[in-house]
């Protein structure tokens, strides 16, 4: 995710936040200190709510967080490489990159993270139970409630819960294809988010006004998050089995990065049909990339005063790829990034580029054709 704030390490995964749970980690502190902590335990110092409350927060994100390593080290046990993981505001993303090899490891993959939640909500209310200060032992009774609403919620069978993977593991197993799994799931998905967003505008109407409202936004979210997944594994499955060098552009032209923008645009640019151009310095080497869209839009004054490799992208921040590595898994690897372009590199020279818009031909022309086969995925729950 974009905006997040990386906080390290735990058994090499990487961990991050969205600035989103700044938001929600005040909502929980607010909550638990105002209306949770005072009605369990009454006639308590407002100060002692407070702090307990953003306590109760921290360890409420540290449960989310067990919640998440859960899925991430089973999906790596199990081959699958994991990106990362980022806490937002419904709570963590396991970024998985690849695919599990069966519906079985699928299937463990997803459930493995519900069944870690309801395992730290037991050792919640197991020390709840010992003789500690009323707040301390009241803070460890929530934490296990919300551990087993957090369980429960994540079993829902809607993308992109746990309970939508287990759905599509099930599908997978029984219909021999991932991707016939994952369409079967979508459709049941699709049924449990209009009965979400049916029943908060009920809430809505008979007087539960934010609950409502929630409920119904969940719902909405679920099901634009059901079709995205179908969209995203019908993609990756037409892609699966091209290798890069089919889509590329190819040749590639690389243009002096001394030329001014105007002399770039005067008299190389008509010459050529492309988008994107790599530029070279003196030696021949590769310092970036420019875009033709880019320099057009530049002011006219500013174009004869500024030389291509000021306005190129640095080489170093370029994607690049093999000619014989696999479509799906160039777009698994670099993701959303693909609007900018890829440059295909065999050995030490540069053969090629891949853009959107040459991946986007790809996908028609197999879509035409009719070919496809299971792809991966990334795995979210709330
Ligand atoms: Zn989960």
């Amino acid at each position: 995710m974009a905006s997040s704030i990386r906080l390290g390490r735990i058994f090499g995964i990487e961990i991050g936040i969205n600035w989103s749970l700044v938001f929600v980690f005040a909502l929980i502190s607010w909550t638990v200190a105002t209306e949770v902590l005072p009605f369990d335990v009454p006639g308590q110092p407002a100060l002692s709510y407070w702090v307990a409350g953003a306590l109760g927060s921290v360890a409420f994100y540290g449960c989310l967080l067990a919640h998440e390593l859960a899925h991430a080290l089973v999906a790596r046990r199990n081959g699958v490489k994991v990106g990362g993981i980022t806490l937002w505001l419904f709570g963590g993303v396991s970024k998985l990159d690849g695919e599990p090899k069966s519906a079985g490891a699928e299937a463990v993959i997803a459930g493995v993270g519900p069944l870690t939640s309801l395992a730290v909500a037991l050792i919640a209310y197991l020390l709840s139970l010992l003789p500690l200060p009323a707040l301390v032992a009241d803070l460890f009774g929530w934490l296990a409630f919300v551990n087993v609403a957090l369980a429960l919620f994540n079993l829902v069978p809607a993308f992109p819960l746990d309970g939508g993977r287990l759905l599509s593991s099930f599908f997978w197993w029984r219909l021999g294809s991932r991707q016939r799994g994952v369409h079967s799931a979508v459709r049941i998905s699709r049924v449990f988010a209009y009965l979400m967003i049916a029943f908060g505008a009920l809430l809505l109407f008979t007087g539960s006004v934010l609950n409502g409202i929630w409920i119904a936004f969940v719902g909405w979210f679920l099901l634009s998050a059901g079709s995205s997944e179908e969209v995203g594994t019908t993609v990756r499955g037409l892609l699966s089995s091209v290798p890069v060098s089919a889509a590329m552009t190819s040749p590639v032209v690389t243009i002096p990065d001394w030329l001014t923008v105007e002399q770039f645009l005067e008299s190389i640019a008509p010459q050529h049909a492309f988008t994107t151009y790599p530029v070279h310095d003196p030696s021949g080497k590769l310092t970036g990339i420019v875009r033709l869209g880019d320099l057009v839009r530049m002011p006219a004054g500013a174009r004869a005063e500024e030389r291509l490799r000021d306005r190129a992208r640095p080489i170093s921040a370029v994607p690049v790829a093999r000619p014989d590595e696999d479509l799906a898994a160039l777009i698994q690897r670099v993701g959303a990034s693909l609007d900018q372009r890829v440059l295909v590199f065999d050995g030490d020279r540069l053969v090629g580029i891949v853009s959107p818009v040459d991946v986007a031909r790809v996908v028609a022309v197999r879509q035409t054709l009719g070919g496809g086969t299971p792809a991966p995925a990334a795995r979210g729950s709330m």
